[in-house]
Protein backbone atom coordinates (compact mmCIF):
# COMPACT_ATOMS: atom_id res chain seq x y z
CA UNK A 1 0.00 0.00 0.00
CA UNK A 2 1.57 3.35 -1.18
CA UNK A 3 -0.31 5.80 1.33
CA UNK A 4 -2.41 5.08 4.29
CA UNK A 5 -4.35 8.77 4.02
CA UNK A 6 -3.87 11.95 1.87
CA UNK A 7 -1.74 14.99 2.20
CA UNK A 8 -5.06 17.08 2.77
CA UNK A 9 -6.97 15.25 5.73
CA UNK A 10 -4.93 14.44 8.47
CA UNK A 11 -5.98 16.38 11.86
CA UNK A 12 -5.65 16.20 15.54
CA UNK A 13 -8.11 13.45 15.45
CA UNK A 14 -5.59 11.08 13.88
CA UNK A 15 -2.50 11.69 16.54
CA UNK A 16 -0.45 8.93 17.31
CA UNK A 17 -1.77 6.91 14.55
CA UNK A 18 1.18 5.18 12.48
CA UNK A 19 0.63 6.75 8.82
CA UNK A 20 1.84 6.68 5.31
CA UNK A 21 2.02 9.22 2.48
CA UNK A 22 2.67 9.66 -0.87
CA UNK A 23 2.77 13.02 -2.41
CA UNK A 24 5.54 15.52 -4.21
CA UNK A 25 8.41 17.55 -2.20
CA UNK A 26 7.09 21.42 -1.94
CA UNK A 27 9.97 22.34 -0.19
CA UNK A 28 12.19 21.36 2.23
CA UNK A 29 13.82 23.68 5.51
CA UNK A 30 16.21 22.69 7.82
CA UNK A 31 15.97 24.16 11.48
CA UNK A 32 17.96 23.24 14.42
CA UNK A 33 19.15 19.68 13.74
CA UNK A 34 15.93 19.34 12.69
CA UNK A 35 14.54 19.27 8.84
CA UNK A 36 11.11 19.96 7.57
CA UNK A 37 9.26 18.88 4.60
CA UNK A 38 5.80 19.95 2.92
CA UNK A 39 4.64 16.98 0.98
CA UNK A 40 1.73 17.94 -1.47
CA UNK A 41 -0.69 16.40 -3.17
CA UNK A 42 -3.67 17.24 -4.81
CA UNK A 43 -5.77 17.32 -1.73
CA UNK A 44 -3.40 19.51 0.84
CA UNK A 45 -0.39 19.78 2.06
CA UNK A 46 1.06 17.74 5.16
CA UNK A 47 4.35 19.08 7.15
CA UNK A 48 7.14 15.76 7.67
CA UNK A 49 9.62 16.07 10.12
CA UNK A 50 12.47 14.22 10.30
CA UNK A 51 15.31 14.58 13.22
CA UNK A 52 18.85 14.54 13.15
CA UNK A 53 19.15 13.14 16.67
CA UNK A 54 16.63 10.02 16.44
CA UNK A 55 17.84 9.05 12.91
CA UNK A 56 20.88 10.63 11.28
CA UNK A 57 21.04 8.63 8.13
CA UNK A 58 17.19 9.62 7.34
CA UNK A 59 17.47 13.08 7.76
CA UNK A 60 20.56 13.28 5.85
CA UNK A 61 18.72 11.62 3.03
CA UNK A 62 15.74 13.97 3.96
CA UNK A 63 17.98 16.63 3.49
CA UNK A 64 18.83 15.50 -0.09
CA UNK A 65 15.24 15.52 -1.42
CA UNK A 66 15.15 18.12 -4.44
CA UNK A 67 12.05 20.14 -5.27
CA UNK A 68 9.09 18.05 -6.91
CA UNK A 69 10.74 14.36 -5.60
CA UNK A 70 7.93 12.12 -5.11
CA UNK A 71 8.28 10.31 -1.78
CA UNK A 72 6.37 8.00 0.45
CA UNK A 73 6.65 8.29 4.41
CA UNK A 74 5.98 7.04 7.05
CA UNK A 75 5.65 7.77 10.60
CA UNK A 76 3.77 8.92 13.87
CA UNK A 77 1.10 12.08 13.60
CA UNK A 78 2.01 14.38 16.40
CA UNK A 79 0.64 17.34 17.31
CA UNK A 80 2.51 20.36 16.34
CA UNK A 81 4.13 23.21 18.35
CA UNK A 82 3.86 25.38 16.00
CA UNK A 83 0.53 25.47 14.81
CA UNK A 84 0.06 26.94 11.03
CA UNK A 85 -3.58 28.55 10.95
CA UNK A 86 -3.36 28.83 7.11
CA UNK A 87 -3.64 24.86 6.52
CA UNK A 88 -6.30 22.33 6.97
CA UNK A 89 -3.58 19.80 8.28
CA UNK A 90 -1.87 22.53 10.46
CA UNK A 91 -2.64 21.53 13.49
CA UNK A 92 -0.52 18.08 12.63
CA UNK A 93 3.21 16.56 12.01
CA UNK A 94 4.29 13.47 10.61
CA UNK A 95 7.39 12.16 12.89
CA UNK A 96 8.87 10.30 10.14
CA UNK A 97 10.64 6.92 10.79
CA UNK A 98 11.21 5.39 7.41
CA UNK A 99 11.13 7.68 3.71
CA UNK A 100 11.36 6.21 0.27
CA UNK A 101 12.35 8.28 -2.59
CA UNK A 102 9.82 6.71 -4.92
CA UNK A 103 11.16 9.01 -8.12
CA UNK A 104 13.80 12.39 -8.03
CA UNK A 105 12.74 15.23 -10.10
CA UNK A 106 15.06 17.94 -12.32
CA UNK A 107 14.39 21.32 -10.84
CA UNK A 108 10.88 22.42 -12.33
CA UNK A 109 11.26 25.52 -14.47
CA UNK A 110 8.65 27.73 -12.36
CA UNK A 111 7.47 27.74 -9.04
CA UNK A 112 4.82 25.48 -8.31
CA UNK A 113 2.47 27.73 -6.17
CA UNK A 114 -0.64 29.48 -5.99
CA UNK A 115 0.78 32.14 -8.35
CA UNK A 116 3.79 30.88 -10.66
CA UNK A 117 6.36 33.01 -11.72
CA UNK A 118 6.30 30.91 -15.05
CA UNK A 119 5.34 32.64 -18.04
CA UNK A 120 2.31 31.66 -20.73
CA UNK A 121 4.83 29.41 -22.72
CA UNK A 122 6.80 27.93 -20.10
CA UNK A 123 3.54 26.94 -18.01
CA UNK A 124 2.12 25.36 -21.30
CA UNK A 125 5.22 23.39 -22.34
CA UNK A 126 5.61 21.67 -18.90
CA UNK A 127 1.51 21.76 -18.74
CA UNK A 128 1.90 18.52 -16.38
CA UNK A 129 3.57 20.78 -13.39
CA UNK A 130 1.56 23.91 -13.93
CA UNK A 131 -1.34 21.18 -13.57
CA UNK A 132 0.15 20.91 -9.74
CA UNK A 133 -0.84 24.52 -9.01
CA UNK A 134 -3.43 24.84 -6.60
CA UNK A 135 -5.16 27.69 -8.62
CA UNK A 136 -5.50 25.62 -11.74
CA UNK A 137 -6.32 22.48 -9.68
CA UNK A 138 -9.24 24.16 -8.12
CA UNK A 139 -10.51 25.88 -11.81
CA UNK A 140 -10.38 21.27 -13.04
CA UNK A 141 -11.94 20.59 -9.90
CA UNK A 142 -14.95 23.87 -10.34
CA UNK A 143 -15.10 22.13 -14.41
CA UNK A 144 -15.89 18.63 -12.91
CA UNK A 145 -18.55 20.05 -10.38
CA UNK A 146 -20.39 22.18 -13.10
CA UNK A 147 -20.26 18.61 -15.25
CA UNK A 148 -21.69 16.84 -12.71
CA UNK A 149 -24.33 19.10 -11.44
CA UNK A 150 -24.88 19.81 -15.20
CA UNK A 151 -25.83 15.97 -15.25
CA UNK A 152 -27.64 15.59 -12.28
CA UNK A 153 -29.88 18.60 -13.03
CA UNK A 154 -30.58 17.34 -16.58
CA UNK A 155 -31.04 13.47 -15.23
CA UNK A 156 -33.44 14.57 -12.69
CA UNK A 157 -35.45 16.15 -15.62
CA UNK A 158 -35.50 12.55 -17.46
CA UNK A 159 -32.58 14.00 -20.43
CA UNK A 160 -30.84 11.19 -22.06
CA UNK A 161 -26.81 11.40 -22.75
CA UNK A 162 -25.99 10.53 -25.95
CA UNK A 163 -23.57 10.53 -28.00
CA UNK A 164 -22.60 11.84 -31.80
CA UNK A 165 -20.13 11.05 -33.95
CA UNK A 166 -16.99 13.33 -34.03
CA UNK A 167 -16.26 12.27 -37.76
CA UNK A 168 -19.05 13.69 -39.33
CA UNK A 169 -20.04 15.49 -42.79
CA UNK A 170 -19.74 19.66 -42.34
CA UNK A 171 -22.32 21.70 -40.39
CA UNK A 172 -21.66 25.30 -41.00
CA UNK A 173 -22.50 27.66 -38.17
CA UNK A 174 -20.01 30.10 -39.63
CA UNK A 175 -16.71 29.05 -38.79
CA UNK A 176 -14.74 27.09 -40.54
CA UNK A 177 -14.32 23.33 -40.09
CA UNK A 178 -11.52 21.19 -39.20
CA UNK A 179 -11.37 18.07 -41.99
CA UNK A 180 -10.11 14.79 -41.72
CA UNK A 181 -8.43 12.62 -44.80
CA UNK A 182 -10.40 9.83 -45.14
CA UNK A 183 -7.96 6.34 -46.16
CA UNK A 184 -10.83 4.18 -47.32
CA UNK A 185 -12.55 6.96 -49.61
CA UNK A 186 -9.63 8.49 -51.87
CA UNK A 187 -9.87 12.24 -51.93
CA UNK A 188 -12.53 12.50 -49.39
CA UNK A 189 -13.01 14.48 -45.75
CA UNK A 190 -14.50 13.94 -42.76
CA UNK A 191 -14.86 17.08 -40.58
CA UNK A 192 -14.79 17.68 -37.15
CA UNK A 193 -18.13 18.85 -35.66
CA UNK A 194 -18.72 22.67 -35.14
CA UNK A 195 -21.44 21.18 -32.70
CA UNK A 196 -23.49 18.25 -33.23
CA UNK A 197 -26.34 20.43 -33.98
CA UNK A 198 -28.04 18.48 -36.89
CA UNK A 199 -27.69 14.95 -34.58
CA UNK A 200 -29.29 16.16 -32.19
CA UNK A 201 -32.47 17.17 -34.35
CA UNK A 202 -32.26 14.03 -35.86
CA UNK A 203 -32.51 12.43 -32.08
CA UNK A 204 -35.96 14.36 -31.52
CA UNK A 205 -37.11 13.01 -34.80
CA UNK A 206 -36.20 9.41 -33.76
CA UNK A 207 -38.26 10.52 -30.18
CA UNK A 208 -35.65 10.70 -27.84
CA UNK A 209 -37.41 13.87 -26.89
CA UNK A 210 -35.00 14.90 -24.01
CA UNK A 211 -30.70 14.88 -25.02
CA UNK A 212 -27.97 16.21 -23.70
CA UNK A 213 -24.30 15.78 -24.21
CA UNK A 214 -21.32 17.24 -22.78
CA UNK A 215 -19.18 17.68 -26.03
CA UNK A 216 -15.98 18.48 -27.59
CA UNK A 217 -17.10 21.21 -30.49
CA UNK A 218 -13.96 22.10 -33.11
CA UNK A 219 -14.07 25.34 -34.57
CA UNK A 220 -11.07 26.17 -37.37
CA UNK A 221 -11.40 30.22 -36.37
CA UNK A 222 -8.86 32.74 -35.91
CA UNK A 223 -7.86 32.50 -32.03
CA UNK A 224 -8.91 34.94 -29.99
CA UNK A 225 -7.82 35.49 -26.03
CA UNK A 226 -11.01 33.21 -25.14
CA UNK A 227 -11.28 30.85 -27.88
CA UNK A 228 -10.11 27.65 -28.39
CA UNK A 229 -9.94 25.52 -31.51
CA UNK A 230 -11.68 22.75 -29.68
CA UNK A 231 -14.06 23.56 -26.99
CA UNK A 232 -16.94 21.89 -24.84
CA UNK A 233 -20.80 22.38 -24.86
CA UNK A 234 -23.77 21.35 -22.30
CA UNK A 235 -25.79 20.64 -25.69
CA UNK A 236 -29.28 19.77 -25.05
CA UNK A 237 -32.52 19.28 -27.43
CA UNK A 238 -35.79 18.66 -26.26
CA UNK A 239 -39.18 17.60 -28.42
CA UNK A 240 -42.78 18.79 -27.91
CA UNK A 241 -42.05 22.25 -26.24
CA UNK A 242 -42.11 26.05 -27.04
CA UNK A 243 -39.42 28.32 -26.41
CA UNK A 244 -40.65 29.12 -22.94
CA UNK A 245 -40.51 25.71 -21.89
CA UNK A 246 -36.85 25.74 -22.63
CA UNK A 247 -36.45 29.13 -20.84
CA UNK A 248 -37.57 27.49 -17.76
CA UNK A 249 -36.10 23.93 -18.02
CA UNK A 250 -32.62 25.81 -18.67
CA UNK A 251 -32.71 28.54 -16.23
CA UNK A 252 -33.55 26.26 -13.69
CA UNK A 253 -30.54 24.41 -14.83
CA UNK A 254 -28.51 27.38 -14.29
CA UNK A 255 -29.61 28.08 -10.76
CA UNK A 256 -29.05 24.57 -9.90
CA UNK A 257 -25.17 24.78 -11.38
CA UNK A 258 -24.35 28.04 -9.60
CA UNK A 259 -26.47 26.95 -6.17
CA UNK A 260 -24.49 23.46 -5.86
CA UNK A 261 -20.94 25.36 -7.38
CA UNK A 262 -20.39 28.33 -6.04
CA UNK A 263 -23.72 28.12 -3.42
CA UNK A 264 -25.22 31.40 -4.36
CA UNK A 265 -29.14 32.12 -5.73
CA UNK A 266 -29.41 33.43 -9.01
CA UNK A 267 -33.00 33.83 -8.82
CA UNK A 268 -35.46 34.93 -11.19
CA UNK A 269 -33.55 35.61 -14.42
CA UNK A 270 -34.80 38.55 -16.24
CA UNK A 271 -35.50 39.02 -19.86
CA UNK A 272 -34.90 41.49 -22.53
CA UNK A 273 -35.30 41.64 -26.34
CA UNK A 274 -32.40 41.85 -28.51
CA UNK A 275 -33.67 45.50 -29.55
CA UNK A 276 -33.69 46.68 -26.16
CA UNK A 277 -30.46 44.80 -24.95
CA UNK A 278 -28.58 46.83 -28.53
CA UNK A 279 -30.79 50.31 -27.26
CA UNK A 280 -30.04 50.60 -23.49
CA UNK A 281 -26.74 48.79 -23.43
CA UNK A 282 -25.53 48.55 -26.66
CA UNK A 283 -24.93 44.87 -26.81
CA UNK A 284 -26.68 41.70 -27.15
CA UNK A 285 -25.01 40.47 -23.76
CA UNK A 286 -25.21 42.62 -21.44
CA UNK A 287 -24.00 42.84 -18.03
CA UNK A 288 -26.80 43.88 -15.52
CA UNK A 289 -24.77 43.99 -12.87
CA UNK A 290 -25.62 47.48 -13.01
CA UNK A 291 -27.61 50.00 -14.10
CA UNK A 292 -26.24 52.93 -16.43
CA UNK A 293 -28.96 52.67 -19.02
CA UNK A 294 -28.74 54.63 -21.88
CA UNK A 295 -30.40 57.77 -22.63
CA UNK A 296 -31.31 59.12 -26.36
CA UNK A 297 -30.41 62.70 -25.89
CA UNK A 298 -31.62 63.44 -29.93
CA UNK A 299 -34.09 65.33 -28.89
CA UNK A 300 -32.88 67.72 -26.35
CA UNK A 301 -29.31 67.78 -27.99
CA UNK A 302 -30.13 68.42 -31.78
CA UNK A 303 -30.56 71.23 -33.79
CA UNK A 304 -28.84 73.71 -31.44
CA UNK A 305 -26.06 74.82 -33.11
CA UNK A 306 -23.72 71.61 -31.83
CA UNK A 307 -22.27 70.37 -35.53
CA UNK A 308 -20.88 67.21 -34.32
CA UNK A 309 -24.50 66.15 -32.75
CA UNK A 310 -26.30 67.82 -35.43
CA UNK A 311 -24.54 65.60 -38.03
CA UNK A 312 -25.00 62.28 -35.78
CA UNK A 313 -27.77 59.58 -35.84
CA UNK A 314 -27.19 59.02 -32.54
CA UNK A 315 -26.54 60.90 -29.49
CA UNK A 316 -26.59 58.86 -26.48
CA UNK A 317 -25.89 59.20 -22.70
CA UNK A 318 -24.87 57.27 -19.73
CA UNK A 319 -25.27 59.00 -16.23
CA UNK A 320 -22.27 57.72 -13.58
CA UNK A 321 -23.74 58.44 -9.89
CA UNK A 322 -21.59 60.28 -7.90
CA UNK A 323 -18.99 61.14 -10.47
CA UNK A 324 -19.44 64.84 -11.05
CA UNK A 325 -16.06 65.14 -9.07
CA UNK A 326 -14.43 63.80 -11.56
CA UNK A 327 -11.06 65.38 -12.15
CA UNK A 328 -9.74 67.45 -15.43
CA UNK A 329 -7.59 64.17 -15.53
CA UNK A 330 -9.70 61.35 -14.89
CA UNK A 331 -12.05 62.99 -17.91
CA UNK A 332 -9.03 63.56 -20.03
CA UNK A 333 -8.00 59.78 -18.85
CA UNK A 334 -11.86 58.84 -20.15
CA UNK A 335 -11.49 60.61 -23.42
CA UNK A 336 -8.46 59.01 -24.27
CA UNK A 337 -9.80 55.99 -23.57
CA UNK A 338 -12.70 56.12 -25.59
CA UNK A 339 -10.39 57.10 -29.00
CA UNK A 340 -8.32 54.14 -28.31
CA UNK A 341 -8.75 52.38 -31.96
CA UNK A 342 -10.39 49.27 -30.22
CA UNK A 343 -13.15 51.89 -29.50
CA UNK A 344 -12.50 54.05 -32.04
CA UNK A 345 -15.06 57.17 -30.60
CA UNK A 346 -14.30 60.57 -32.07
CA UNK A 347 -14.63 62.42 -28.74
CA UNK A 348 -16.48 62.59 -25.28
CA UNK A 349 -18.78 64.74 -24.37
CA UNK A 350 -19.40 65.55 -20.63
CA UNK A 351 -21.67 67.02 -17.94
CA UNK A 352 -21.25 67.68 -14.72
CA UNK A 353 -24.72 67.62 -12.49
CA UNK A 354 -22.84 70.19 -9.73
CA UNK A 355 -24.20 69.69 -6.01
CA UNK A 356 -25.22 73.16 -6.09
CA UNK A 357 -27.49 72.48 -9.29
CA UNK A 358 -25.50 74.22 -11.72
CA UNK A 359 -23.97 72.45 -14.85
CA UNK A 360 -20.21 72.45 -16.16
CA UNK A 361 -19.88 70.30 -19.22
CA UNK A 362 -17.41 70.18 -22.15
CA UNK A 363 -20.01 71.62 -24.70
CA UNK A 364 -20.68 74.71 -22.72
CA UNK A 365 -20.22 77.09 -25.68
CA UNK A 366 -23.09 75.63 -27.28
CA UNK A 367 -25.23 74.35 -24.74
CA UNK A 368 -26.43 76.62 -21.99
CA UNK A 369 -27.61 76.22 -18.38
CA UNK A 370 -31.11 75.07 -18.92
CA UNK A 371 -29.89 72.81 -22.03
CA UNK A 372 -27.88 70.84 -20.18
CA UNK A 373 -30.50 70.89 -17.19
CA UNK A 374 -33.02 69.23 -19.92
CA UNK A 375 -30.27 66.90 -20.42
CA UNK A 376 -30.14 65.92 -17.07
CA UNK A 377 -33.82 65.11 -16.78
CA UNK A 378 -34.24 63.06 -19.72
CA UNK A 379 -31.08 61.34 -17.82
CA UNK A 380 -32.40 61.10 -14.67
CA UNK A 381 -29.09 62.90 -13.82
CA UNK A 382 -29.27 64.18 -9.78
CA UNK A 383 -26.60 66.64 -8.27
CA UNK A 384 -23.49 64.98 -8.45
CA UNK A 385 -23.60 62.95 -10.71
CA UNK A 386 -21.50 62.54 -14.37
CA UNK A 387 -23.21 62.58 -17.81
CA UNK A 388 -21.47 61.04 -20.61
CA UNK A 389 -22.31 61.39 -24.08
CA UNK A 390 -21.12 59.66 -27.61
CA UNK A 391 -22.74 60.40 -30.84
CA UNK A 392 -22.63 58.86 -34.15
CA UNK A 393 -23.85 56.47 -36.61
CA UNK A 394 -26.71 54.47 -34.66
CA UNK A 395 -24.79 51.25 -34.39
CA UNK A 396 -21.10 52.78 -33.90
CA UNK A 397 -22.27 54.65 -31.26
CA UNK A 398 -23.93 52.12 -28.93
CA UNK A 399 -21.33 49.46 -29.33
CA UNK A 400 -18.56 52.52 -27.92
CA UNK A 401 -21.06 53.51 -25.07
CA UNK A 402 -21.44 50.09 -23.90
CA UNK A 403 -17.60 49.78 -24.19
CA UNK A 404 -17.52 52.92 -22.17
CA UNK A 405 -20.57 51.63 -20.03
CA UNK A 406 -18.62 48.00 -19.05
CA UNK A 407 -15.29 50.43 -18.20
CA UNK A 408 -17.53 52.95 -15.89
CA UNK A 409 -18.88 49.81 -14.50
CA UNK A 410 -15.49 48.54 -14.10
CA UNK A 411 -14.16 51.59 -12.33
CA UNK A 412 -16.76 51.82 -9.95
CA UNK A 413 -16.75 48.58 -8.53
CA UNK A 414 -20.25 47.92 -9.88
CA UNK A 415 -18.93 44.64 -11.56
CA UNK A 416 -18.28 42.41 -8.85
CA UNK A 417 -16.56 38.92 -9.93
CA UNK A 418 -18.89 37.01 -7.03
CA UNK A 419 -22.41 38.24 -7.76
CA UNK A 420 -24.00 36.48 -10.68
CA UNK A 421 -26.51 37.96 -12.67
CA UNK A 422 -28.17 36.11 -15.54
CA UNK A 423 -30.26 37.57 -18.24
CA UNK A 424 -32.35 36.01 -21.14
CA UNK A 425 -31.89 38.15 -24.76
CA UNK A 426 -34.32 37.20 -26.53
CA UNK A 427 -36.38 37.70 -30.20
CA UNK A 428 -33.12 37.84 -32.34
CA UNK A 429 -32.93 38.55 -35.72
CA UNK A 430 -33.58 35.94 -37.77
CA UNK A 431 -30.37 36.93 -40.62
CA UNK A 432 -27.90 39.75 -40.68
CA UNK A 433 -26.20 41.35 -43.58
CA UNK A 434 -23.18 39.98 -44.35
CA UNK A 435 -21.16 42.93 -45.77
CA UNK A 436 -18.41 40.81 -47.24
CA UNK A 437 -20.10 38.29 -48.79
CA UNK A 438 -22.87 40.49 -49.79
CA UNK A 439 -25.42 38.79 -48.78
CA UNK A 440 -27.68 37.50 -45.57
CA UNK A 441 -26.47 35.31 -43.11
CA UNK A 442 -28.05 33.06 -40.65
CA UNK A 443 -27.43 35.12 -36.95
CA UNK A 444 -27.74 31.71 -35.51
CA UNK A 445 -28.01 28.82 -37.49
CA UNK A 446 -30.17 27.80 -40.58
CA UNK A 447 -32.07 25.48 -38.44
CA UNK A 448 -33.56 28.61 -36.46
CA UNK A 449 -37.15 29.08 -36.58
CA UNK A 450 -38.87 32.84 -37.72
CA UNK A 451 -41.75 33.83 -36.01
CA UNK A 452 -44.26 32.06 -37.09
CA UNK A 453 -46.22 36.33 -37.60
CA UNK A 454 -42.97 36.89 -39.76
CA UNK A 455 -42.50 34.12 -41.93
CA UNK A 456 -44.67 35.73 -44.38
CA UNK A 457 -42.73 38.75 -45.15
CA UNK A 458 -39.51 36.49 -45.17
CA UNK A 459 -38.64 37.09 -48.81
CA UNK A 460 -39.80 40.87 -48.78
CA UNK A 461 -37.72 41.93 -45.61
CA UNK A 462 -35.42 39.52 -44.67
CA UNK A 463 -33.35 41.47 -42.36
CA UNK A 464 -36.65 42.46 -40.32
CA UNK A 465 -37.74 39.03 -39.44
CA UNK A 466 -37.30 37.74 -36.13
CA UNK A 467 -36.79 34.27 -34.59
CA UNK A 468 -37.63 32.46 -31.81
CA UNK A 469 -34.21 32.36 -30.66
CA UNK A 470 -32.33 32.76 -27.33
CA UNK A 471 -29.24 33.52 -25.41
CA UNK A 472 -28.43 33.30 -21.62
CA UNK A 473 -25.65 35.36 -20.66
CA UNK A 474 -24.06 35.74 -17.01
CA UNK A 475 -22.51 38.71 -16.03
CA UNK A 476 -22.21 40.35 -19.37
CA UNK A 477 -21.11 37.19 -20.86
CA UNK A 478 -22.87 35.20 -23.62
CA UNK A 479 -23.19 31.36 -21.49
CA UNK A 480 -25.78 29.40 -23.94
CA UNK A 481 -27.76 30.14 -27.14
CA UNK A 482 -30.43 28.24 -28.81
CA UNK A 483 -33.46 28.44 -30.76
CA UNK A 484 -36.83 26.71 -31.72
CA UNK A 485 -36.02 24.66 -34.79
CA UNK A 486 -37.67 24.07 -38.27
CA UNK A 487 -39.26 20.51 -38.27
CA UNK A 488 -40.91 21.52 -41.53
CA UNK A 489 -39.10 20.04 -44.58
CA UNK A 490 -40.70 23.42 -46.75
CA UNK A 491 -40.12 25.47 -44.29
CA UNK A 492 -36.62 24.80 -44.11
CA UNK A 493 -35.98 24.30 -47.50
CA UNK A 494 -37.46 27.94 -48.11
CA UNK A 495 -35.06 29.64 -45.81
CA UNK A 496 -31.56 27.83 -47.04
CA UNK A 497 -33.24 29.56 -50.53
CA UNK A 498 -33.47 32.34 -48.50
CA UNK A 499 -29.80 32.59 -47.86
CA UNK A 500 -28.78 32.29 -51.43
CA UNK A 501 -28.49 28.34 -51.52
CA UNK A 502 -29.23 26.17 -54.51
CA UNK A 503 -31.79 23.67 -54.25
CA UNK A 504 -29.08 21.59 -55.20
CA UNK A 505 -26.80 22.81 -52.77
CA UNK A 506 -28.67 22.60 -49.84
CA UNK A 507 -30.09 18.99 -50.84
CA UNK A 508 -26.11 18.01 -50.99
CA UNK A 509 -25.32 19.28 -47.46
CA UNK A 510 -28.53 18.94 -45.76
CA UNK A 511 -31.19 16.72 -48.04
CA UNK A 512 -30.27 13.93 -44.94
CA UNK A 513 -32.06 16.73 -42.23
CA UNK A 514 -34.75 17.31 -44.59
CA UNK A 515 -35.52 14.21 -45.78
CA UNK A 516 -35.92 13.40 -41.78
CA UNK A 517 -38.27 16.24 -41.48
CA UNK A 518 -40.76 13.79 -44.03
CA UNK A 519 -41.32 10.65 -41.03
CA UNK A 520 -42.75 12.12 -38.64
CA UNK A 521 -40.45 15.20 -37.06
CA UNK A 522 -42.06 16.47 -33.62
CA UNK A 523 -41.82 20.45 -32.82
CA UNK A 524 -38.33 21.00 -31.11
CA UNK A 525 -36.02 23.53 -30.09
CA UNK A 526 -32.58 23.73 -27.78
CA UNK A 527 -29.65 25.17 -26.54
CA UNK A 528 -26.23 24.81 -26.05
CA UNK A 529 -23.95 26.25 -23.44
CA UNK A 530 -20.27 26.95 -23.35
CA UNK A 531 -19.04 24.50 -20.75
CA UNK A 532 -15.45 26.17 -20.50
CA UNK A 533 -16.82 29.96 -20.61
CA UNK A 534 -19.29 28.95 -18.05
CA UNK A 535 -16.50 27.29 -15.88
CA UNK A 536 -14.38 30.39 -15.70
CA UNK A 537 -17.49 32.99 -15.16
CA UNK A 538 -18.28 30.60 -12.09
CA UNK A 539 -14.40 30.70 -11.42
CA UNK A 540 -14.27 34.59 -11.34
CA UNK A 541 -12.41 34.38 -14.37
CA UNK A 542 -11.81 35.80 -17.98
CA UNK A 543 -10.10 33.26 -19.71
CA UNK A 544 -10.93 29.83 -20.55
CA UNK A 545 -7.21 28.57 -20.55
CA UNK A 546 -6.91 27.67 -17.25
CA UNK A 547 -10.19 25.86 -16.94
CA UNK A 548 -9.07 23.61 -19.52
CA UNK A 549 -6.31 21.02 -18.41
CA UNK A 550 -4.77 20.67 -21.73
CA UNK A 551 -5.05 23.72 -23.82
CA UNK A 552 -3.90 25.39 -27.01
CA UNK A 553 -2.17 27.96 -27.25
CA UNK A 554 -2.81 31.50 -29.34
CA UNK A 555 -1.36 30.10 -32.16
CA UNK A 556 -3.44 26.99 -31.83
CA UNK A 557 -0.36 25.23 -31.04
CA UNK A 558 -0.06 22.48 -28.24
CA UNK A 559 3.26 22.77 -27.22
CA UNK A 560 3.51 20.23 -25.07
CA UNK A 561 3.11 17.64 -27.35
CA UNK A 562 4.09 20.02 -30.53
CA UNK A 563 0.61 19.52 -32.24
CA UNK A 564 0.08 20.24 -35.37
CA UNK A 565 3.26 18.69 -36.87
CA UNK A 566 4.12 16.72 -39.84
CA UNK A 567 2.93 13.28 -40.45
CA UNK A 568 5.06 10.08 -42.35
CA UNK A 569 5.33 10.04 -45.90
CA UNK A 570 3.82 7.32 -45.94
CA UNK A 571 0.60 9.08 -44.29
CA UNK A 572 0.53 11.40 -47.45
CA UNK A 573 0.22 8.85 -49.82
CA UNK A 574 -2.42 6.67 -47.53
CA UNK A 575 -4.19 9.89 -47.18
CA UNK A 576 -3.93 10.71 -51.20
CA UNK A 577 -2.49 14.16 -49.45
CA UNK A 578 0.58 16.09 -50.65
CA UNK A 579 2.38 18.00 -48.08
CA UNK A 580 3.26 21.58 -49.27
CA UNK A 581 6.80 20.84 -50.37
CA UNK A 582 5.98 18.45 -52.92
CA UNK A 583 3.70 20.53 -54.28
CA UNK A 584 5.59 23.36 -54.38
CA UNK A 585 8.68 22.01 -56.14
N1 LIG B 1 -25.64 24.38 -31.97
C1 LIG B 1 -25.79 25.71 -31.49
C2 LIG B 1 -24.43 26.32 -31.21
O1 LIG B 1 -23.43 25.62 -31.17
C3 LIG B 1 -26.60 25.79 -30.23
C4 LIG B 1 -28.03 25.44 -30.44
O2 LIG B 1 -28.69 26.05 -31.26
O3 LIG B 1 -28.50 24.56 -29.69
O4 LIG B 1 -24.32 27.51 -30.98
Amino acid sequence: MYRTHTCGELRLDHQDQEVTLAGWVQRTRQFGGMTFVDLRDRYGITQLVFNDDTDADLCAKANDLGREFVIQATGKLMERTNKNPNLPTGDVELIVSDMKVLNASKTPPFTIEEESDGGDDIRMKYRYLDLRRPSVQRNLILRHNVAQEARRYLCEQHFMEIETPFLIKSTPEGARDFVVPSRMNEGQFYALPQSPQTFKQILMVAGYDKYFQIVRCFRDEDLRADRQPEFSQIDCEMAFVEQEDILNTFEGMLRHIVKYTRGYDIGEVERMSYNDAMEFYGSDKPDVRFGMKFVNLNEVSQNKGFKVFDDAELVVGIVAEGCAEYTRKQLDALTDWVKRPQIGAKGLVYVKCNADGTFKSSVDKFFDQDALKAWAEKAGAKAGDLMLVISGRTDKARKQMGELRLHMGKELGLRNPDEFKALWVLDFPLLEYDEEEDRYVSTHHPFTRPKAEHVAKMFEDPGGVLADAYDLTLNGNEIAGGSIRIHERDLQERIFELLGMSKEESEEKFGFLMGAFEYGAPPHGGIAFGFDRLCAILGGQESIRDFIAFPKNNSGRDVMIDAPSLIDEKQYEELYIRPVEVEKA
